[in-house]
């Protein structure tokens, strides 16, 4: 449930008792599409705003935190990744990290709705800054589809940057979307996923790692880290291995990268990937 009244948009999570919100000055857009209702706000202190079917989406001001952990610690776990695949994303933010590597030759975003990347070409232009990078594809077609017609053994990271598992995302979190997944990876890939908030999503997380396993994925970790606009203002991405492990990155890359982040270094890596007691009990890490 959300509500954008008098100057402020709150989006309130009633199953967890808890809201966030942002001050607004005024709404920029807001359009149905076939998939979802989009709206644009421009806020007081947190840039623009996108929020889809009421839920918070994109901050001007933070998606640095999600966009950077949904891409660097995958590809600084994998040796050489060539060829990524990032299925949602139409912000196009988790686009240009991946780009920032020099390895991947190429990065295809299948996004389900391409009303949510013109916007963000509109609203968001610092987001869609690599998209005419020659290695970047953008596709607009469901990812469930495009993944189980993927060609087996191409892909070295495929990156989930999706909403929220209902509508159109709900099969993104399934066991049989994550067999799709494994055939098109090569030996040692990495699939890392957005997987919710530690605090009120853990039975989420749970099934997503077990849903993982079930698929065949060899290893699987979950990388918590912080991001206000989220429910509880604490969320993570959850990792999976084909035919490899997943207890070591390649640390002195992470170190030495040649390009600028303001999240992502080699310590808020390392940091990650220590879970706190709750988490590690209920995860069994
Ligand atoms: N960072 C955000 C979060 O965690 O709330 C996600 C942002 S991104 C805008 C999510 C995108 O996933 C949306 O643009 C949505 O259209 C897309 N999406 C949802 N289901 C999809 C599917 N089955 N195939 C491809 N894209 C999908």
């Amino acid at each position: 449930m959300s509500s954008a009244e008098s100057t402020w948009f709150t989006e309130n999570f009633d199953h967890s008792g808890s809201s966030i919100g942002f001050r607004i000055k005024q709404q920029l857009h807001a359009e149905k599409t076939p998939f979802q209702t989009i709206e644009i706000y421009e806020t007081t202190d947190w840039g623009n705003l996108m929020v889809i079917d009421g839920c918070m989406m994109v901050t001007g001001r933070d998606n640095f935190l999600y966009h950077e952990m949904m891409s660097h610690p995958a590809l600084f776990t994998h040796p050489r990744a060539k060829r990524v695949v990032i299925i949602g994303g139409g912000d196009c933010g988790t686009l240009r990290e991946v780009l920032k590597h020099e390895e991947v030759e190429s990065a295809i975003q299948v996004e389900i709705d391409e009303r949510v990347t013109r916007l963000a070409e509109r609203y968001f232009p610092e987001l869609c800054e690599s998209n005419n990078d020659p290695r970047a594809q953008l596709l607009f077609v469901d990812g469930i589809k495009w993944m189980a017609e993927c060609e087996p053994e191409t892909l070295d990271l495929i990156i989930v940057d999706s909403t929220d598992p209902v509508g159109p995302a709900e099969g993104l979190f399934g066991e049989a979307f994550y067999v799709s997944c494994m055939k098109a990876l090569r030996t040692g890939g990495i699939l890392v996923q957005q997987s919710e908030s530690p605090l009120i999503h853990l039975t989420l997380i749970k099934a997503m790692r077990n849903s993982m396993k079930a698929a065949g994925f060899h290893a699987v970790r979950t990388l918590p880290f912080p991001q206000p606009a989220y429910p509880t203002g604490w969320w993570s991405c959850t990792m999976a291995r084909k035919n490899a492990d997943l207890s070591s990155f390649r640390e002195r890359g992470a170190a030495t990268k040649q390009f600028v982040t303001r999240y992502y270094n080699v310590d808020t890596h390392r940091a990650a990937l220590a879970l706190p007691e709750f988490m590690k009990e209920a995860l069994g890490d």
